[in-house]
């Protein structure tokens, strides 16, 4: 059941030839180049004010936050359909302005990064600047770690054709694979991995078996460079972090999320803790699709092959009533979205997959883009990117550098959202479909809060090998991914090539090291916070809202307090997977309920 629902831009722009966007372009280059006239020399210098200081990062916000329009303007519809080459024109051009701005710029953060604690440190306590005070103390965290300027410019000279380059070729390698899987009809289609990875989900169990076989042969083919590859960039940070003073691997992660190394360890330490759960909750699975043993290309094997239509009209009745009976203000914030036509639904030729929200700035409200197709999933992303934009509308009190927080914070409001609205859904759905939704979001749960501490505890592993053993052996990597897949597991899946190889194509683990414990942190902070709503009842959402308002003004154990928590504290971790584990609960009880029936 399909949409029509597009969203109205005129918000930004009145259309692609609107004057005002060259006019923009233009104001925002100017004032770039004033502002360099204005602050250079001046920030790193011993007669810096707090209010000149102030001044510069006022100006500095206002200068993205109307210069970016333009570019938020392009991206949006350039989503919206991405075979309008007149679309991806403009695009382009205002992402080369937008380089050519920030070049007269780059002084900005150094100076405010270098200049010294002795006439820093008094200026913090002027309240014009203490709404920055975390901010400037974010920009600052490198210093130690900086270089002097002549060894910084070589090694970003040096990075494009060192670990740039091995960063990219891995991707073209990854993106260059195709998979071949002898499907049961006869047919044997190439595929990237994309394309190969949905056949997963086939209720074929024949499609998954062959899809599985057609990344390991694709897999292995690519092996021994992709190890190659690896081991290089485990190297490289290993030269890079004993240059810059990193003790750990895994420090130039938690200084990046703002979450000290203790509470990263206790989330990711209590997770494993409950891997059990995914272990039951898979033996169930396999009882409930009748299997001797379940493969890990069995995994995301459907549970239900009733497809219930819920048209978006429905949809959006869901989710605002969810939102509503948590809290009218929420609702009412997710209402101004479908009424102001701040959504693009309707799936169209050109238009990109997916979902996301734009969140905006402090000067223009927040977007949503998807592809509703009308099944419950779709239902549940709206959920989702709606909670991303009511956390946007919340946070436009604060200003454009204290709006958006560290990326463990990211995902809470969107998740919980999707929290509020499978309940309501659950409450009304007939025994198959819920057991279908019971089993995507205890698989979700399991996804992002579980296996992305597998993939930490890897990352943990091999950067420690490299260092003291040297290269290591496509073997010995896939050894130990297997290893933390078979203690997420337990013996409720076998595993075969598909899962051992998997981490050769994970691309984070070589360009964007220890990315994954985030997700672990965000998804289950968003669980613990639902399971504390439910146990203190409607005062608590007063206290949700205002986290949702702080924004990132503030390091993740600050903002915690908005809503008493304290992230070090390992019982309301355990809430999160209490959530977890209800849900089995009643997952096992449906099942039961349908065998007997
Ligand atoms: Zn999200």
């Amino acid at each position: 059941m399909e949409t029509t629902v597009a969203w109205d831009l005129s918000d930004l722009f009145d259309g692609p030839d609107d004057p005002r966007i060259e006019a923009t372009l233009v104001r925002t280059r100017e004032r770039a180049d004033a502002f360099a006239r204005d602050y250079q020399g001046k920030i790193d210098s011993p007669d810096l004010t707090a209010k000149r200081l102030a001044s510069a990062i006022r100006e500095y916000e206002q200068l993205w936050s109307e210069g970016g329009k333009p570019g938020m303007y392009a991206r949006l519809r350039f989503s919206a359909d991405n075979s309008d080459p007149a679309r991806g024109a403009l695009m382009a051009r205002v992402q080369e302005e937008t380089t050519r701005l920030s070049l007269p710029l780059v002084f900005y953060r150094l100076e405010l990064a270098r200049v010294a604690d002795e006439i820093l440190t008094p200026l913090l306590d002027d309240p014009l600047l203490i709404p920055y005070r975390y901010y400037i103390h974010t920009l600052r965290l490198e210093r130690p770690h900086q270089l002097s300027e002549i060894e910084e410019t070589l090694l970003s000279r040096f990075s494009d054709t060192g670990s740039s380059a091995f960063v990219r070729l891995s991707g073209e390698i990854r993106a260059a694979t195709r998979f071949h899987p002898a499907l049961p009809d006869g047919t044997v289609p190439e595929l990237n991995l994309s394309q190969n990875g949905a056949l997963y989900s086939s209720p074929d169990r024949e499609v998954r078996k062959a899809a599985a076989e057609a990344f390991a042969v694709g897999a292995k083919a690519n092996l021994k460079t992709l190890t190659f590859i690896l081991n290089t960039l485990l190297q490289d940070k290993a030269v890079s972090d004993e240059i810059r003073h990193y003790e750990i691997p895994e420090a130039t992660g938690f200084e990046r999320d703002e979450l000290p190394g203790a509470t990263v360890e206790l989330v990711t330490g209590i997770t494993a803790e409950h891997y059990p759960l995914a272990a039951r909750y898979y033996a169930l699975k396999k009882q409930q699709l009748g299997y001797e043993t379940l493969k890990d290309y069995d995994l995301s094997a459907p549970l239900s092959q009733t497809v219930e239509e819920i048209s978006f009209e429905s949809a959006q009745e869901i989710v605002l009533d969810s939102f509503g009976s948590f809290s009218p203000e929420m609702r009412e914030l997710a209402a101004e979205f479908f009424d102001k036509h701040w959504i693009d639904a309707a799936p169209r030729p050109g238009k990109q997959g997916g979902a996301y929200c734009n969140g905006g700035t402090p000067d223009s409200h927040a977007y949503v883009f998807l592809n509703y197709l009308g099944k419950m999933p779709h239902v549940m992303t709206l959920a989702h990117e709606l909670g991303h934009g009511v956390h946007g509308s919340l946070s436009r009190g604060q200003t454009y550098f204290n709006m958006y927080g560290t990326l463990p914070m990211a995902e809470v409001a969107s998740t919980f959202g999707e929290m509020l609205v499978f309940d309501r859904l659950q409450t009304g759905a007939c025994d198959e479909t819920k057991l279908a939704l019971l089993g995507d979001k205890i698989e979700g749960a399991i996804g992002t809060i579980m296996s992305t501490t597998g993939r930490y505890r890897l990352e943990k592993i091999i950067h420690r090998q490299r260092r003291s053993e040297g290269e290591m052996t496509s073997d010995q990597i896939s050894d130990h991914w297997q290893g933390e897949m078979a203690a997420l597991y337990g013996d409720s899946v076998e595993i075969t090539d598909r899962l051992r190889l998997a981490w050769s194509y994970i691309p984070h683990f070589v360009n964007s090291p220890f990315y994954s414990y985030p997700y672990t942190f965000g998804e289950l902070f968003a669980l613990a916070l639902y399971q504390k709503s439910k146990d203190e009842g409607p005062s608590f959402a007063e206290k949700y809202l205002n986290l949702l308002r702080a924004g990132g003004k503030d390091s993740p154990h600050v903002l915690a307090r908005l809503v008493d928590v304290d992230l070090n504290d390992p019982d309301f971790w355990r809430g999160g997977f209490q959530v977890v584990e209800s849900l089995i609960d009643s997952f096992e009880a449906l099942a039961q309920a349908a065998k007997r029936g």
